[in-house]
């Protein structure tokens, strides 16, 4: 299962960090790096950091967006060095691993760790299904980042180990789900709620108040439930109603 699970780097600054992530992860048994928009990459001194890690290095996948690099995945968790109040779930690095190991299971999961100075955007983290923080020091909070990766590679080994502990189902015991109940993937997601912005504006919803705040909050939501494939359509089939149309599909 952990090969179902890809660690995200947005716009890592220090090539020393890829590095030592790649290590990290390996060190655990991860292997699927995606790094978004590095600010140089690839470099001598990441391949020197990696160590014996240049295999998970070389196959890293860069690309521009953060949606691009969880697309495909129906379950995101973003990590965060400050405790947020916004509408975001937090969870503790155990409880992230185990429920990201139950995602793995049946799906592609991300982790996602942010910029060394300044870590996700609002519109990074909306894009996550709840946020992970590691905890710290509260006078001294914010852990290096590859550092962050340790930790939370750890725990995911941790709990594979404890998943195989448990005895495998006879086969045919548990149902297969039928493919649409499975959870929606991030680009389904998003295609959803592009065309929910596209139905409000034409509905005039939004009127005097702020589309991004509205959406943010609709997001939050949406995060919460983890809608699944199902859903996803027959929520493009109510936009397209209350659009006019019958159908949304093009
Ligand atoms: N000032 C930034 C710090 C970024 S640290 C902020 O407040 O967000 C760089 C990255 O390391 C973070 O985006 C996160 O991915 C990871 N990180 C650092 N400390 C962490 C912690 N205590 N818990 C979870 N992730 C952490």
């Amino acid at each position: 299962m952990l090969e179902n699970i890809r660690i995200v780097l947005v716009n890592t600054s220090h090539p020393g960090n890829i590095g030592a992530a790649a290590r990290a992860m390996k060190n655990m048994g991860l292997s699927k790096l995606v790094l978004v928009d590095p600010v140089d990459h690839p470099t001598y001194e990441a391949y020197s950091r990696a160590a014996g890690a240049d295999d998970v290095l070389g196959a890293a996948v860069v690309v521009k967006t953060l949606a691009e690099a969880v697309a495909g995945c129906s379950w995101v968790m973003g990590t965060s060095a400050r405790e947020r109040t916004v509408q975001w779930p937090m969870m503790q690095p155990r409880e992230c691993a185990e429920e990201t190991m139950k995602q793995a299971a049946q799906a592609e999961a991300a982790i996602v760790f942010g910029r060394e100075r300044t870590g996700l955007t609002n519109e990074e983290l909306e894009q996550c299904h709840a946020l992970v923080n590691i905890p710290t020091n509260p006078d001294y909070s914010s852990l290096n980042v590859a550092a962050a990766v340790q930790v939370l590679s750890y725990e995911l080994r941790l709990a594979a180990l404890a998943s195989l502990a448990i005895a495998e189902p006879v086969s045919g015991e548990v149902a297969a789900k039928h493919q649409d109940d499975l959870p929606a993937t991030a680009d389904q997601v998003d295609g959803m709620y592009q065309h929910l912005y596209q139905m409000l504006e034409d509905v005039k919803f939004f009127g005097t108040s702020n589309p991004e705040i509205v959406m943010r909050r609709l997001k939050g939501l949406f995060n919460r439930a983890q809608v699944t494939i199902r859903e996803v359509s027959i929520l493009r089939g109510i936009f397209s109603a209350a659009q006019g149309r019958k159908s949304a599909r093009k």
